[in-house]
């Protein structure tokens, strides 16, 4: 039986976003897969609702506007001054 992957370690990061054209502000939570080959190399693979999505690092759209530029924020900052829906 062959490994491919000797390491993966799950993790959940919660990113919140504010769209510095239009001043929509959103969050969201991703599930990052770290991975290590067996050649040592590094990977981070991003899932948002099951899917494979692109790092959030380097997202540049706005889902309201489609414009942007896009910052990121560190999680809670957007929603610090409203309570957080259940
Ligand atoms: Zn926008």
């Amino acid at each position: 039986m062959v490994t491919m992957e000797r390491d993966t370690e799950t993790v959940h990061e919660a990113y919140s976003f504010v769209c510095l054209h239009c001043g929509h502000g959103w969050e969201e939570e991703y599930e990052i897969r770290h991975t290590t080959d067996l050649a040592g190399h590094r990977r981070a693979d991003y899932f948002a609702h099951g899917r494979r999505v692109p790092s959030p690092l380097t997202r540049a759209d706005c889902p309201d506007c489609n414009r942007g530029p896009i910052r990121i924020l560190r999680p809670g900052r957007v929603n610090a001054a409203r309570s957080f829906p259940p």
